[in-house]
């Protein structure tokens, strides 16, 4: 049996950023050349494109671990490392990414547009940067910063207006494929619909929906196939289910009893899906033994609960274009389909002591480094007021500074982190 992957998940990381080089120019005749080391390049990124190709994570079976690559170390004769590639990664649209170990939602790959998981780590500078003229050789370069690394679980959401439920076997991919341009497997026997499809149904201009056909509610928990409630995350962004009974009794079941379960279990699985707005389709009305009185029961037991009731019959299509119609109706007053808002905050890493930081003196300019520092400043986005100000705090808080003034810095000296330099003032 071919299994359907709708949650897996996985393990991306960013490219490390190159480390920058250390070098002189070198020419005949000429001696003592000034510092040209390039820059390291920066890593690559791990970005995730949402594609309408894609409808299963089956992919990410066979490969959980992405790794994007480093930038390269800075040359001689300032040249700078090439960047690393970004990797693109493609998901079904509609998957909804969480952090692993909190659960909270990373992003919601419902749009267009690409979302960058991972950032790649910064390149290092190059000692080309670091002459002055009281410094005039620099030894020394800065390395690369590591890029982000993440465990993200991914788990697809089908975007579909209709969600069609009910017990195998009752018509819910005959309806599809008869009203939409989807071709779902169809079949006599249970365990005909192991992948949900999905159709556009399309009525008139400017009318059209989605609709999926939702496998397994029973399906899986019944056989011990495993499918079990997985599926019905598909129906969670539907804005209307429709409910299809097997009135005629062709399996021997009584479509009241049908009705009572397939609901029991929406409402075991979520009670937000139990209240989702619902049609009742009542099909196979074509081989209703004359004398049933099921459809009427049916009827009766359904619109008391206040329920809109159809019936119909998907294999000769009587009824099938009036409950479509009825559909795009219900949907106009719907709200649209849910996007999920991100809700994870990546928390920043905080300081750790001075004494945990290396710190080498290279004439004015006292270059410091460390495990905790090195997280910091991957974290920080220099760009913006509020992170910078967080920085500034980290490093106070950490007592660098003192330790700076105990072993001697002077003002207007430089203070080089990683990337970043700044002038000491007392
Ligand atoms: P699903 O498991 O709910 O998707 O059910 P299918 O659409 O695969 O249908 C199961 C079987 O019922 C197939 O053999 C269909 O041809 C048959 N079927 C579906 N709808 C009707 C109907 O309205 N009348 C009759 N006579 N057979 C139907
Ligand atoms: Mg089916």
């Amino acid at each position: 049996m071919a299994s359907f992957i709708d949650k897996t998940q996985i393990s991306v990381a960013a490219g490390k950023g190159g480390n920058g080089a250390v070098a002189f120019h070198r020419e005949k005749y000429i001696a003592a050349g000034g510092p040209d080391g390039g820059d390291g390049g920066n890593g690559g990124a791990i970005l995730l494109v949402p594609d309408d190709n894609l409808s299963t994570l089956m992919d990410f079976r066979y490969k959980r671990k992405y790794q994007a690559p480093s930038g390269q170390d800075g040359q001689t004769k300032r040249c700078s490392g090439k960047n690393g590639q970004d990797m693109t990664i493609r998901v079904p649209r509609g998957t909804v990414v969480r952090d692993a170990q909190t659960g909270q939602i990373i992003c919601d790959m419902s749009g267009e547009g690409k979302f960058v998981l991972c950032r790649g780590g910064r390149g290092g500078w190059g000692n080309q940067h670091f002459a002055t003229p009281t410094r005039q050789v620099p030894r020394f370069a800065k390395s690369g910063l590591p890029g982000e690394a993440r465990e993200v679980v991914l788990e697809l959401k089908l975007l579909a207006d209709v969600g069609l439920v009910g017990f195998p076997n009752v018509g819910k991919s005959t309806l599809l494929s008869v009203t939409s341009n989807a071709h779902p497997k169809i079949a006599n026997y249970h365990f005909t619909t192991l992948y949900p499809n999905l159709g556009v149904i399309y009525l008139e201009e400017g009318v059209s929906f989605v609709m999926a056909d939702i496998p397994g509610i029973i399906e899986g928990a019944a056989e011990g196939a495993g499918l079990g409630h997985d599926f019905l995350r598909h129906i969670d962004r539907c804005r209307l289910l429709v409910h299809v009974v097997d009135v005629s009794g062709s399996e021997g079941r009584d479509p009241i009893a049908d009705f009572d379960k397939i609901n029991e279990e929406l409402k075991s699985y979520s009670a937000a899906l139990a209240e989702r707005p619902m049609i009742v389709a009542a099909n196979k009305v074509d081989l209703l033994p004359p004398e049933s009185d099921n459809l009427e029961r049916l009827r009766a037991y359904v619109t008391e609960k206040g329920y809109d009731f159809y019936e119909m019959s998907a294999a000769t299509h009587l009824g099938t274009t009036e409950l479509m119609k009825t559909i795009a109706g219900r949907l106009a007053s719907l709200p649209p389909i849910r996007v999920y808002e991100p809700e994870f905050v990546k928390p920043l890493a905080e300081a750790g002591a001075a004494n945990a930081l290396q710190i080498t003196r290279h004439d004015d300019l006292w270059e410091v480094s460390g495990a905790w520092l090195e997280r910091l400043v991957s974290d920080i986005n220099f760009g913006d007021y509020e992170s910078r100000n967080y920085f500034d705090r980290q490093l106070r808080k950490s007592g660098l500074f003192e330790r700076l003034e105990e072993m001697g810095i002077q003002e207007g000296d430089t203070v080089s982190i990683y990337d970043l330099e700044f002038d000491s003032v007392p």
